[in-house]
């Protein structure tokens, strides 16, 4: 029955250790979409920006034609409301330049920043990170997947190997109880799933290699020889 126990809490243990990294893998996966996310968004930025600086180089020559056409037609024109209005559109061209050059050098950083290798590379960096903690995971998950196997195959044979009868009466406990229904006693005579102190009685048998009900959880207590 020990043995049985045994075998099975380290199948819950090792399967709830699966569960663990499962969602620690899950986790992580997430991270990195995030991060693949975060790369994109910056490389399609970039290209609107790219975009957006050409027709700024665009508009800003327009304008500076503009402007030059009004200089020019200055020196032809004879009225002197026609002249400051021709001024008026040189400026206002001019003006418009100005305003355009000022937000082109915006963007200008702005993709100088986008490109900048520093911030890819942090991202790059992140990325490679998670990936190797993936790759331990994997690994883990794989260790403990065989281990799982072989736990499984032992519990197996020893169902195989043990008598109907204790099998059911440890299937019996098991139900009323839930695992760990087989302790060991703890170094003051106390059962170590419910913490009650035995009778002296019971523990000299404990002691002299007898496996005894603990009177009041009712599950199967036994003494364990302490580490020296
Ligand atoms: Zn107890």
């Amino acid at each position: 029955m020990l043995k049985l126990q045994r075998t099975e809490l380290e199948i819950l243990r090792t399967r709830a250790s699966l569960e663990k990294l499962q969602l620690q893998a899950e986790g992580l996966m997430m991270k990195l979409e995030e991060l693949k996310k975060r790369r994109e968004v910056a490389v399609k930025r970039a290209e609107e920006v790219k975009r957006d600086i050409q027709s700024h180089k665009e508009l800003i020559e327009e304008c500076g034609r503009k402007a030059k056409v009004a200089e020019e037609r200055l020196s032809l024109v004879k009225r002197a409301e026609e002249y400051k209005a021709l001024l008026r559109e040189k400026a206002k061209h001019e003006d418009c330049a100005i305003k355009l050059a000022s937000s082109l050098r915006s963007l200008e950083e702005e993709l100088k920043r986008l490109e900048g290798e520093k911030e890819d590379k942090k991202l790059a960096k992140q990325m490679e990170e998670i990936q190797e903690e993936l790759a331990d995971i994997r690994y883990s998950q794989s260790r403990l997947k065989n281990r799982l196997e072989e736990l499984e195959e032992d519990l197996k044979n020893l169902m195989d190997v043990t008598e109907d009868k204790i099998l059911q009466e440890y299937e019996n406990l098991k139900r009323k109880h839930g695992l760990p229904l087989i302790l060991p006693v703890d170094s003051l005579g106390a059962c170590t799933s419910c913490g009650t102190k035995l009778p002296s009685a019971l523990y000299s048998r404990l002691v002299g290699g007898d496996v005894v009900v603990c009177p009041s959880c009712g599950r199967f207590v036994y003494y364990e020889e302490p580490l020296s």
